[in-house]
């Protein structure tokens, strides 16, 4: 499949995002005015599915909205998603109702709505006509599996970013060995370590039990001992690269078979000219230019298969996310490909 055009499949959730400016969070029983409302367009999926489009390569977005969200759609279109894959249905879409108070505390409702409604079969192409699969985790599990087993039996690339993280039982019963690339932040490495830790010792029985509580990784060395950890738990094929915030990325990537990635990749943040005003997000930009990055590398011809190739896709999607996060809102914030080049 090296030098075929390369085409990304995004089966993942559209949300309708609205922001409601207060002083304070409201308390229970409290009715309070909000001092500003903004409605933007939101979801996992279709903000990694922003990103591929900006940096330039071609995504296909597979999920549902409601009658409501008809501009979201329209606004995907406009940046070069390909929307024929949206279907739209009964339910209302998604949406997530955040409060944003002056101290910068938030508080966030989600309603699922269309992203859980059954699509109709006619708005799923092959999978084989793809090159890759990304995949969140905003929509129902057995999809996210199904989509997953699909593209693992044509041969697809698969990205996963587990966010929100999966259930206890999830994790247990997720297929592992048909991911190409595992994409989380450090508290969701954290989470996936505790629960893969607790299914190998005793399997089927301590599924279930809370597991000891240590604190999230605040260092890289830490980070990069507890990806050490849940690397030994997962398949040697997968490839894990793990978000730090203001620390970076760093990577494990036992399935690029080169001796330059034998060793950990450690990328620091992007150097910013100015202040950070919204990491929200930021993952998800990440996310895309790196799925982009390896998109880029298919077409090319060039293999992933040695570590600097990947080195430089790691780069260029850490470069990206640190623009992201100097501007506000989510898929407004993720750069275009040639604002990444002018730097
Ligand atoms: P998530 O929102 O999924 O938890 P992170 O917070 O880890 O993701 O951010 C993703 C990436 O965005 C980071 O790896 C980093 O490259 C970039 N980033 C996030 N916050 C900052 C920051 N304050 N300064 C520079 N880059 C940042």
């Amino acid at each position: 499949m090296l030098g075929r055009k390369a085409s990304c499949l995004v089966r993942g959730s559209i949300n309708i995002d609205e922001f409601f400016h207060v002083h304070e969070i409201v308390r229970p029983g409290e009715t309070i005015s909000s001092h500003g409302l903004e409605r933007r367009a939101g979801g996992k999926g279709a903000n990694q599915a922003v990103a591929v489009s900006k940096a330039g390569c071609k995504v296909h977005l597979v999920g549902a909205v409601g009658d409501d969200g008809r501009w979201v759609v329209d606004y995907l279109n406009s940046v070069g998603v390909d929307t024929d894959g949206i279907a739209v249905v009964q339910e209302a879409t998604g949406r997530a109702i955040i409060q944003l108070a002056n101290d910068g505390e938030n508080c966030i409702i989600l309603h699922k709505g269309a992203n859980y409604a059954p699509l109709p079969a006619l708005k799923t192409p092959p999978l084989s006509s793809f090159t890759h699969l990304l995949l969140q985790n905003e929509i129902p599990f057995d999809e996210t599996v199904d989509f997953l087993s699909g593209a693992h039996g044509s041969g697809v690339v698969t990205i996963f970013n587990p966010s929100p993280m999966l259930s206890d039982e999830q994790i247990s019963v997720f297929p592992w060995e048909k991911l190409t690339w595992l994409v989380v932040n450090a508290g969701e490495a954290d989470h996936l370590h505790g629960k893969l830790s607790v299914i190998s010792a005793e399997p089927g029985i301590e599924v279930m039990q809370k597991q000891p509580t240590a604190p999230v990784p605040s260092t890289t060395d830490q980070a990069l001992h507890l990806l050490h950890l849940l690397q030994r738990q997962l398949p040697s094929t997968v490839n894990i690269v793990c978000t730090l915030g203001p620390s970076g990325v760093i990577a494990l990537l036992p399935g690029v078979p080169a001796p330059e990635a034998a060793e950990p990749l450690c990328i620091p943040a992007a150097k910013l000219r100015g202040p950070v005003k919204d990491t929200t997000g930021a993952g998800d930009c990440f996310t895309g230019y790196l799925v982009a990055g390896l998109m880029e590398l298919h077409e090319s011809g060039e293999s992933v298969h040695s570590g600097y190739n990947a080195l430089r896709c790691l780069r260029r999607a850490v470069e990206a996310a640190g623009l992201c996060v100097q501007k506000r809102g989510a898929m407004e914030s993720i750069p275009l490909r040639n604002e990444l080049d002018r730097l």
